[in-house]
Formats: structure tokens, sequence, C-alpha cells
């Protein structure tokens, strides 16, 4: 099952405010739960990458761990997560989505896989794709400028993650809302995140 839980409206901010943050340290992002009260976000932009420069990545075809660059394997997700045909600033959004989301995995719930932090399923945690088998499937002429595209994104959103009072937040993300988001108890049961409420989402199209 594909990530169900519904955070379009990180992405959707991110688009709109990456372009303004790079003279701050942190940007405030703004989201409204039904009962309309204003909750914040932020873009941390100092994450400290001696904490994991590397991570460990569970192949789940073979079972084999690989360890990897954090932002190098960012760039195998963003390929794999998002079409690189689309908007620079969407590529940028993810990037930071899927940079918070593979830290909070790895920090929250890092007994999951065993010796490993993070596996390449979709239906697990998040998608990853190896460089070569990307490249053979874009179309030959555009393969080194959408390649470039994805590592622009993850290097210009270097040490840029999420957070909610401080702490990283579970940066759970999806393709489409069909409108409305989902609160978490809604999908999994168990207890809420502030940060993860029911919205109304603009439609927009491949997004
Ligand atoms: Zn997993």
């Amino acid at each position: 099952m594909k990530k169900t839980i519904i955070f379009i409206i990180i992405i959707l901010f991110l688009c709109f405010l990456i372009p303004i943050i790079f003279t701050r340290k942190f940007e405030t992002l703004q989201i409204f739960s039904e009962d309309k009260e204003i909750e914040e976000l932020q873009i941390d932009k100092s994450y400290n990458y001696d904490d994991y420069t590397t991570i460990k990545l569970l192949h789940t075809n073979d079972n084999t761990i690989e360890e990897v660059n954090l932002d190098e394997y960012l760039c195998n997700v963003v390929s794999a997560e998002i079409p690189a045909s689309y908007n620079i600033e969407a590529l940028k959004a993810q990037a930071v989505v899927a940079r918070t989301y593979t830290i909070y995995t790895i920090v929250k719930n890092n007994v999951k896989h065993g010796q490993a932090n993070i596996c390449d399923s979709p239906s697990c945690c998040q998608a990853w794709i190896s460089k070569e088998n990307r490249l053979a499937k874009w179309d030959e002429d555009v393969r080194t400028q959408y390649w470039n595209k994805i590592v622009e994104a993850v290097n210009s959103t270097i040490g840029e993650v999420v957070t909610y009072e401080g702490e990283i937040i579970n940066a759970l993300y999806h393709a489409n809302s069909g409108g409305k988001t989902e609160i978490a108890s809604g999908v999994w049961g168990g207890g809420d995140y502030p940060y993860l409420q029911s919205v109304e989402t603009a439609r927009r199209r491949g997004i």
C-alpha cells in the first residue's frame, strides 16, 4: 500500500516558501486544523549532518544493507518519488520532506529493520531507485537534464528539515489527497500528530 496518510499541505507550503527562505535560518509554516487553530511548522535549515552523515539502506529485493551518504540517498529517493519533469520547486519540497521523513524514521523507529535505518520499499518506508536504473527509464535526450535537476533539488536544500516545536516531524507524504487530507488516526488509528490534521487541499494535477 502506498503511503496513504495525507500531508500535501507541507509540499504546497514548501513550494511557496522555499524561494524566500535562503536568507533565514528558520521559516514558519502555518497549517490550519479543522477547529481553525493555527499550528506552526518550521523549516530548520541547520540539520547537523554529524548525526547522520550516512544511513544504512535495506534493499528489499535481496535483503542486503548498503551504507550511503544521506543526501546522495535523497537523490535516489526524490527521483523515485516524483517525476523529474515537475517544477524544480516541487522537487525541492520533495527533497526537504524526504530528508525530514528519513531522519525522523532513523531517530524514532530505528529498530524496524534491524541493522538498517530504512528500506527502499514505498509501501514500507519510501521509494528508492538506483541512479543506473533511473537513467535507463528516462529518454536519452533528457537523462542528464533530469538527473542534474534532481541533484539541484537536493543540494539547494542541504540541511533543511521540517520541525514542530523544535522536534523533527513525521513527514508522511502522498501524491494526491483527492481534495481533502485525512487525520492520522483515521488511517492508522492510535494517537494523532498536531501537525497532521484534516485540511482541504487545492487540486493540482500531478501533485
Ligand atoms: Zn521500511
